[in-house]
């Protein structure tokens, strides 16, 4: 097993299936520009074989599709029932939603138990201002049909402070009513923020997610797993919400995370712009493939952050968030 002095090891891989999407989120999309998708992307057959030989390698034991917009790939539909016949003690998914009607059925069939939607609003204008495209009334819908079909449902919510604050106390309603976790994700210095006034601008903290909050509902801390991203909170009778609060409380110190983008890079650290190829690997047998794919592995813990998340010039598009 590969570890590094802060005992840390890789648990979680995310996978990128493309970085195309079909939105062009504000803060996510530096050009506006959607559906692009990057050069050279893998199959679907590599990228399964490339998530097989992570867990063989890495000990990844959880998996988490993502992209771009993981959905919108024609990728999607041969990855995930393939994927879960793997030895993995939990697969899931993050979509911006626009497709999960269309691929309910899909999804269920799959017996995927695990899904997080991003959704941001639930003001249709608000929706295309930050989305710049798609349709609230769908993605609500999708929702439902998840819940129906008995999955556990996530909301990712960024909160922006020229865009959706006053979303924030109607967005815990409709979760609460729902039986869902709404996760509030603090706004991340990443891709075209890093060097522009948005980030500044926009940033809408923990202390102030929790201020907002407590003018509506009593709360209280509650568990969550050792290498959790999100500070979880309860409110008696009604619920959990969390917090992914990167720059309030960084969780750099007991991260196991490592990502897998759409090309085939694999990236060690969200904050960091390194990456390791490892398309000529997928030209190797497999014990080869392995053996070299230790030192790859190796380089890419060695890029995560001691202490602190500083963000990176990264989209998070092509590395999945
Ligand atoms: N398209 C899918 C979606 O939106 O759920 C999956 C990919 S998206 C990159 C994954 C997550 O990253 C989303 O929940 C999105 O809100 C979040 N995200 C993207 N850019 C971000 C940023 N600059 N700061 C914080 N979260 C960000
Ligand atoms: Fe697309 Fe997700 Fe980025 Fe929005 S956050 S542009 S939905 S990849």
């Amino acid at each position: 097993m590969i570890v590094d002095a802060h005992g840390r090891r890789f648990r979680n891989l995310r996978v990128s299936l493309t970085a195309a999407c079909n939105y062009a989120c504000t803060y996510c999309v530096p050009n506006g520009k959607r559906l692009q998708a990057a050069v050279a992307e893998l199959g679907p057959d590599e990228l399964l074989r490339a998530v097989r030989l992570l867990v063989e390698t890495a000990g990844i034991d959880k998996l988490r599709i993502t992209g771009g917009e993981p959905l919108l790939s024609p990728k999607f539909d041969h990855f995930l029932p393939r994927v879960m016949q793997l030895p993995l003690k939990d697969v899931s998914v993050t979509t911006n939603g626009q497709f999960l009607p269309q691929k309910a059925d899909l999804i269920a069939d799959a017996g995927l138990e695990r899904i997080n939607v991003s959704l941001d609003t639930l003001n249709p204008h608000r929706f295309r201002a930050i989305a710049r495209s798609g349709d609230l009334d769908t993605v609500l819908e999708g929702i439902r049909l998840m819940l129906a079909a008995g999955l556990k449902v996530k909301v990712n919510m960024v909160p922006l402070k020229s865009a959706n604050v006053d979303q924030i106390l109607p967005m815990l309603d409709y979760c609460l009513e729902r039986g869902i976790e709404l996760r509030f994700i603090e706004l991340m210095n990443m891709g075209h923020l890093k060097y522009g006034p948005g980030y500044q601008r926009d940033f809408f903290g923990m202390d102030d997610i929790l201020a907002l909050i407590g003018t509506r509902y009593e709360f209280e801390r509650t568990d969550a797993a050792y290498d959790s991203t999100s500070v979880r909170y309860e409110i008696p009778g009604k619920g959990v919400f969390g917090i992914i609060a990167n720059e309030s409380a960084p969780f750099c110190a007991s991260c196991t995370r490592l990502r897998l983008s759409s090309n085939g890079y694999l990236y060690g650290c969200l904050s960091s712009s390194k990456r390791h190829a490892i398309t000529d690997l997928l030209k190797l047998d497999d014990e080869q493939a392995r053996t070299i794919l230790q030192t790859r592995l190796m380089g890419a813990l060695g890029d995560k952050q001691s202490l602190q998340f500083t963000g990176e010039v990264t989209v998070m598009k092509f590395i999945g968030g």
